[in-house]
């Protein structure tokens, strides 16, 4: 694998995709929104781009950002988890649009500026969530984020029809892992986490197009 494009990579499970790219010596381009975040990208010997998916002007400049690259990679990663709800409670018209805006608006946005940036076999993921799946649903609660993530699956599906001669692309659950948004207490490192999911990346057939798998390669339902 040569090169690798991660988008929302500041830290958590993108920074760790970029760590780990480098570390198996591809050329990484990456994406942050912040200072920091690009300093921290550019420590590892990636390429950085200011990118926020929610804005809308910054997302419409990706296309030239990458002009001339083929990516064997791509990795959409940024996400937001937005208010812990706990039942039946109405989000908020802001927190409602900053959760859809970053978790479904921001892949639109970056998809259609990938088509001339993909390598010949080129694999690409969204990071969605298990929380998004309706058939293994048994608990109602983080309706907002739920709702996001399901939409994302569907964005995938339509993208991977889309996009078929050029990619395979699926959906990607990375576990239940320690990171700002996972907390503390979740199950898996990030390392653990990236290198399962590098390993299903790596080892995608076509006939894998359009699927929905877990960080271990296990095929989930919608
Ligand atoms: P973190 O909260 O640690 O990191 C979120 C990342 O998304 C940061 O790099 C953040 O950048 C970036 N981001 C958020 N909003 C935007 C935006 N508008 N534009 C660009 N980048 C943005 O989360 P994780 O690393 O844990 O999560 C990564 C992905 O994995 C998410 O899509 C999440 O839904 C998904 N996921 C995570 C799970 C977990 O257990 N951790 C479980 C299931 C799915 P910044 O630093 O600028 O805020």
């Amino acid at each position: 694998m040569s090169k690798a494009l991660v988008i929302g990579a500041s830290r958590g499970i993108g920074l760790e995709f970029v760590r780990q790219y480098r570390a198996a010596g591809a050329q990484v381009v990456a994406t942050a929104r912040s200072e920091e975040g690009l300093a921290r990208l550019r420590e590892l010997g990636a390429s950085a781009l200011r990118l926020d998916v929610a804005d809308t002007a910054s997302a419409a400049g990706l296309a030239w950002q990458i002009d001339g690259h083929q990516f064997d990679e791509v990795v959409i990663v940024a996400g937001v988890y937005g208010p812990r709800i706990a039942g039946l409670q109405t989000p908020s018209e802001a927190d409602f649009d900053a959760v859809m805006h970053t978790n479904v608006l921001g892949p639109m946005r970056v998809l259609p500026q990938l088509s001339e940036a993909l390598a010949p076999g080129a694999r690409l993921a969204i990071i969605s969530s298990r929380m998004g799946s309706i058939g293994l649903r048994s608990s109602g609660s983080g309706w907002l984020y739920r709702a996001s993530k399901a939409a994302v699956n569907s964005v995938l599906k339509d993208a991977s029809l889309l996009l078929q001669d050029q990619a395979i692309c699926i959906s990607l659950h990375p576990g239940w892992v320690r990171t700002e948004m996972g907390g503390e207490g979740a199950d898996i490192d990030v390392a653990t986490s990236v290198a399962g999911m590098r390993t299903v990346l790596a080892t995608l057939k076509p006939a894998h197009n359009g699927g929905f798998f877990n960080y271990d390669g296990q095929a989930l339902a919608w």
